[in-house]
């Protein structure tokens, strides 16, 4: 296999000083951390610093005014989070592939005199693993605590263990403190929530843990609309688990977005094809790109994983409704399902570049902790390993059924080499060559740049990069978009998207 460029600092999380001066804690403030993770060389390096994490944000947005909170997110490059002043409390994200980082951090926090809390999925999944790094664990709706928590570390009265509840209305979270944010840092700032939950539970999907309860919540169009104008940015991305549960409410939320002008991209599953004026609308409302988890070519892999998703025969149609209002499709496919064979890889690269996808993410199976698949794998003794900085979706941690680990691992890579080699990124081109150009810078800064990347995030020139390419697409799409409508206003079909968007 060839070697890929991993820079260190792309793979080592920068060092915590222990040699450091220790400071008083300073009351009243508190430090909010993503920790770093290991990056795969498979994928783009720009996908870190696309968009922030919402989770942070939306502690920042629920601290009283009374309080100092900072952000800090290791994967912008910038070094360990910051101790002067020293913070009274540190509160950190903790998922399974980055949960020995969080605990290191924690470990070096708490001997200087913080009080470090603990949020996230691997808290939900694994808490007696987390239980003994953290003074308290968070599980669920953690920025509904997090007033209660800080009051409580006032009081000297913080408690081991709190939960925030999904079913509390979610139009009354407070908005994400975007304010926060170096709007350098990130290709756009405005990464939003719409809605939470979805109407699916795929076996292998993070939303099937135990003990997670997400009722399907969609939040006020006015909400959305209005949190969307305040961060003035020209293209925002929605990271709801999938925006089109509901397609009633997503028809309201584009009409409330079209006067914005901005353009947008959000995941939804391909049902949203059911009904083409729905498509329609999305573009109307600024929709330019959807990612699509459509899983695997294989029927049989998708009843097994229990997701309620069109045929597989029903795809190509499914992705020509997209293409035909002017959407670019980025589809998400899982590798290593218990109908994969050796020769699955060759089969999806071939139909992608078929049907003109214009971008793809591959994820090798991964049973997560808590998940019915890893509860399958276990019982059928399939599961190599606890390691779960390797549980990223870009390792091998099972046993495949019908080829060996090796070959699953070679197909994943393939799968991305083949997809981003120069020979295919062209012919997955636009139909209509005016587009071509866009469509090409965006496929080299975004997969074939990662020798560029790590200077781009280190120098916050992330924004800078892609600044021009979004405003021209924004622009592009606003000429689609008066096209659009006007030919649906006068009965005729619309055919032949004449932009490529993000
Ligand atoms: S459709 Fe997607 S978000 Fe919903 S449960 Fe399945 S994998 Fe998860």
């Amino acid at each position: 296999m060839p070697v890929r460029y991993l820079p260190r600092l792309m793979r080592e999380a920068p060092r915590l000083d222990d040699a450091a001066p220790r400071r008083p804690v300073t009351p009243r403030s508190a430090l909010l951390v993503n920790p770093f993770y290991p990056k795969d060389p498979h994928a783009s390096f720009g996908k870190h610093v696309l968009t922030p994490t919402l989770a942070l944000t939306s502690f920042a947005g629920a601290t009283p005014p009374d309080w100092q909170v900072r952000y800090w997110d290791e994967n912008l490059l910038q070094g360990p989070p910051p101790a002067d002043p020293f913070p009274q409390v540190v509160a950190i994200t903790v998922h399974l592939t980055f949960a020995r980082r969080a605990f290191a951090l924690a470990l070096w926090f708490r001997d200087r005199g913080a009080k470090v809390v603990f949020g996230g999925l691997h808290v939900l999944s694994c808490p007696d693993e987390c239980g003994p790094h953290a003074d308290a664990l968070v599980t669920g709706e953690g920025a509904a605590v997090w007033p209660d928590i800080l009051r409580d570390i006032e009081a000297g009265q913080l408690k081991r263990q709190y939960h925030g509840s999904y079913r509390r209305p979610y139009r009354d979270d407070p908005p994400p403190r975007r304010g926060l944010l170096d709007r350098r840092a990130f290709l756009t700032t405005t990464s939003i929530n719409a809605t939470r939950g979805c109407h699916n539970r795929c076996g292998f999907c993070y939303l099937s843990t135990d003990g997670l309860r997400m009722p399907y919540q969609c939040r006020d169009v006015e909400q959305v609309v209005a949190e969307v104008a305040a961060d003035g940015q020209p293209y925002f991305v929605f990271t709801d688990n999938n925006l089109g549960s509901r397609p009633d409410y997503l028809r309201e939320l584009c009409r409330g977005l079209r006067p914005l002008r901005k353009i947008w991209s959000a995941a939804v599953t391909l049902d949203v094809t059911d009904d083409p004026s729905l498509v329609r609308e999305m573009a109307l409302g600024g929709c330019t790109g959807v990612f699509v988890g459509f899983e695997s070519l294989s029927d049989a892999n998708i009843a097994d994983a229990r997701k309620k998703s069109p045929r597989a025969a029903e795809y190509a149609r499914r992705i020509g409704v997209f293409h035909d209002h002017g959407i670019q499709v980025n589809g998400s496919f899982v590798l290593g399902f218990d109908h994969d064979r050796p020769d699955c890889f060759e089969q999806l690269v071939d139909w992608i570049e078929g049907v003109r996808m214009e971008s793809a993410t591959y994820h090798v199976l991964t049973p997560y902790p808590g998940t019915p698949l890893f509860r399958q794998m276990e019982a059928e003794g399939r599961i190599l390993h606890r390691d779960w900085e390797r549980y990223d979706t870009a390792h091998v941690v099972f046993r495949p059924k019908h080829m060996s680990v090796d070959q699953l691992a070679e197909g994943y890579e393939y799968c991305y080499d083949r997809t981003f080699s120069h020979r295919c990124v062209w012919n997955r081109r636009p139909r209509d060559g005016r587009a071509v150009p866009a469509y090409l810078a965006m496929a080299y800064l975004y997969k074939k740049c990662n020798r560029l990347w790590p200077v781009l995030i280190r120098r916050r020139l992330t924004h800078w990069a892609w600044r021009p390419l979004l405003e021209a697409s924004r622009l592009r799409h606003l000429r689609y978009r008066r096209r659009l409508a006007g030919t649906v206003a006068d009965g005729s079909p619309v055919r032949a998207p004449v932009y490529a968007g993000v």
